[in-house]
């Protein structure tokens, strides 16, 4: 977990400023969401307090992420499974490769695309207040682990 105590500060800030309670558990459940590079749902900011925070309610945690959602500050990238995953680093719609293996979702470095919002409006007249980019994929890990078995290594 790469620690981000600039974005952590932020969203303190941000939840304080609109008058938020800060208890230990919303301020863990922040703390991970400021640091997840790999988009966690729900379930997984709810493990990871709870090595903390041992007596913390999935409620509270999900409570805290809608309480984020609502002011703008995390990311809800929902998927037809019913699966929700979230980026609380980057609040603003931006591309993602999601691997259909690992389910690990990565934010890649793109050129380009934050004129195609704009170009897109030029083009057709719509007024476009938000968008969904993901490219599906096998990460490197995942193709790795899937290399097919060398010749005579048994099974062909
Ligand atoms: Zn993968
Ligand atoms: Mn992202």
């Amino acid at each position: 977990m790469t620690v981000d105590h600039g974005r952590l500060d932020e969203l303190i800030a941000r939840l304080k400023e609109q008058g938020f309670r800060l208890t230990p558990q919303r301020k863990a459940v922040l703390k991970v969401l400021a640091n997840s590079v790999h988009h966690p749902s729900v379930e997984q900011i709810y493990r990871q307090v709870k090595k903390d925070f041992p007596m913390t309610s999935l409620a509270t945690v999900y409570k805290t992420v809608t309480l984020l959602k609502e002011l703008g500050e995390v990311l809800e990238l929902g998927f037809a499974d019913g699966s929700n995953r979230y980026d609380g680093r980057k609040p603003n719609p931006h591309p993602h490769l999601i691997c259909v293996q690992c389910h690990r979702i990565l934010d890649p470095d793109v050129v380009g695309w934050k004129d195609l919002p704009q170009a897109l409006s030029d083009s057709t007249g719509f007024r476009i207040f938000s968008h969904r980019l993901d490219f599906y994929g096998i990460c490197p890990q995942c193709q790795k682990r899937r290399k097919p078995k060398r010749r005579g290594a048994g099974r062909s």
